[in-house]
């Protein structure tokens, strides 16, 4: 067996275990990622966010090619759909993208590791990659930033053929005339929107009595109704008990949650979407006792740091809001403790976008939350049928809505529906930061026509004193 030893090595190349490992090379670490996908990017990139929005923006440009070019003056002869081309843009975006980390891991000297990684001791990590000799690392440091996977639904076998997860659901051959969606979360919404705008008549069945779970009550509530106008049907209250696949399709028994006769649902295709569900498979951690909660994830100190010394842990594996950027931020943060710095992540400040159309963007509390913690708050809204810009692109669903404490006026929450709100979001995230409050939002100057100036106009409601409604 060869062996070779590194300050730190990150298992996983997620973009939690790659920024990880890039930021740790950045300062002066000698640095290993192993990865066993067989290219970078962790789920985000190979089959999560990037193919995903890359499917939603082919399916819009498809939605609006067919319904809504013509009232802008635009004439199209009929509007045909190639399904094979459109896949084969998405997939060429992810290995592009894919093909950059690369670049990027090679550029820091990192050096890449191919193979699935298991820790064998708190300061080695044995990778096995097919059939080879398995390759010892020594460490310093190990970083677990392994991810997450979808969370199973009993009754329910996912074959990813009739029975699919996300990653099926990014790569069908054709479009399903029926669909039906279990849970009404962001998966279930995204990726019903996109196989919606292709032509399927698609069907939410969702546990709750809601669809968005976490989300401000009146952000969950529209965003139902804008949704079900587009004419994606909600069954929500309803738990499915069982799900039969057969040639023809899947017959799917729903029920009531809360009692009442069961139903039989039929559809050519079921995406499971209940929820992601920490992966540690393999990696030897009950051997090596690193702690996990009941649900599997990583229990880790404020320093990312596990109960065993100089094992460490981020991204979706160790919880919370399994996103990204946040799994981003904890590389970034591990690495400069790591490094003797103060690595920080702000978890009051990490945005949320659903990217629906509209789509919906959060950060900070909704109402709900604040009542429940007893804060005085001053709402501030404004609609984005009274903002020009968002008129003259005819693309006016949808609101802002600004909390502020009733105290200091300290900006508590944002909430949008809206065109580009997962772009907008972000100055409310740059005033949450700074500990802005809707006062700075309202005086801050907002370029003409802009979508930003319905931000500014719902800071400006905080006080009563919008201009525009
Ligand atoms: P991952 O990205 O899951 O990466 C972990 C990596 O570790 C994987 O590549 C895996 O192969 C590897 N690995 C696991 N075990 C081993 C082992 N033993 N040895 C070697 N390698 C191993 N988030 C957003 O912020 N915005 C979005 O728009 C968005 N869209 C999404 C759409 C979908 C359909 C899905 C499923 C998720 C989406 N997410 C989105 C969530 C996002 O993908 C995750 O939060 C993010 O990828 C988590 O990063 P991570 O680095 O923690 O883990
Ligand atoms: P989710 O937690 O967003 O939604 C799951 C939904 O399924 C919930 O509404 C839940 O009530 C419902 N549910 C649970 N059990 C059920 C059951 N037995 N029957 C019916 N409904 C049931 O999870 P998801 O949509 O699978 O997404 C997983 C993760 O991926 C999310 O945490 C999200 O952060 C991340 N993600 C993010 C983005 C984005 O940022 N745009 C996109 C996709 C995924």
């Amino acid at each position: 067996m060869s062996e070779d030893s590194f300050d730190l090595v990150v298992i996983g190349g997620g973009p939690g275990g790659y920024v990880a490992a890039i930021r740790a090379a950045q300062l002066g670490m000698n640095v290993a990622c192993v990865e066993k996908r067989g290219a970078l990017g962790g789920t985000c990139l190979n089959v999560g966010c990037i193919p995903s929005k890359a499917l939603l923006q082919s399916s819009h440009h498809y939605q609006t090619a067919n319904h809504e070019l013509a009232a802008h003056g635009v004439k199209t002869a009929s509007v045909t759909l190639d399904l094979a081309a459109m896949m084969a843009r998405k997939d060429k975006v992810v290995a592009e993208l894919t093909k950059g980390i690369e670049f990027l891991l090679k550029k820091n000297k990192v050096s890449r590791v191919d193979g699935a990684g298991a820790v064998t001791a708190a300061d080695t990590v044995t990778v096995k990659a097919g059939k080879g000799k398995a390759r010892v690392l020594k460490a310093e440091n190990i970083l677990i930033a392994t991810g997450s996977d979808t969370a199973p639904l009993a009754g329910v076998k996912i074959d990813e053929k009739r029975i699919v997860s996300s990653t099926g659901a990014l790569s069908l051959a054709k479009v399903p005339k029926d669909m039906v969606v279990i849970g009404a979360g962001v998966i279930g919404l995204e990726l019903g929107s996109v196989w919606r705008r292709l032509g399927s008549k698609v069907t939410v069945v969702e546990f709750l009595d809601g669809i968005l779970p976490g989300m401000d009550g009146e952000v969950r509530a529209q965003m139902r109704r804008i949704l079900s106008r587009q004419g994606m049907a909600f069954k929500l209250s309803t738990k499915v008990t069982t799900a039969r696949p057969s040639k023809s399709g899947v017959s799917l028994t729903v029920a009531p949650v809360n009692g009442g006769p069961e139903e039989t649902l039929k559809a050519d295709l079921v995406l499971v979407a209940i929820g992601r569900r920490p992966y540690t498979d393999g990696l030897g951690l009950d051997r090596l006792g690193v702690e996990m909660d009941k649900r599997g994830f990583v229990k880790v100190d404020e320093d990312f740091q596990t109960n065993v010394a100089g094992v460490f842990a981020i991204g979706d594996v160790i919880g919370g809001a399994m996103l990204a950027h946040k799994a981003e931020d904890e590389g970034v943060a591990v690495a400069e403790i790591l490094a003797g710095q103060a690595g920080h992540v702000n978890y009051e400040t990490i945005p949320g976008v659903v990217y629906t159309h509209p789509e919906v963007a959060s950060v900070g509390l909704g109402e709900e939350k604040l009542k429940e913690d007893g804060v005085a708050y001053n709402v501030g809204k404004f609609p984005f049928s009274a903002n020009s810009r968002a008129r003259v692109n005819a693309d006016a669903d949808g609101f802002v809505k600004v909390l502020a404490d009733a105290a200091g006026d300290r900006v508590l929450g944002v909430h949008i529906i809206g065109p580009a709100a997962g772009e907008l979001i972000q100055e409310a995230v740059s005033v949450m930061e700074f500990g802005g409050s809707a006062e700075d939002m309202a005086r801050t100057c907002h370029a003409h026509p802009g979508l930003y100036e319905a931000l500014k106009e719902a800071a400006m409601a905080v006080d009563g004193r919008a201009i525009h409604i």
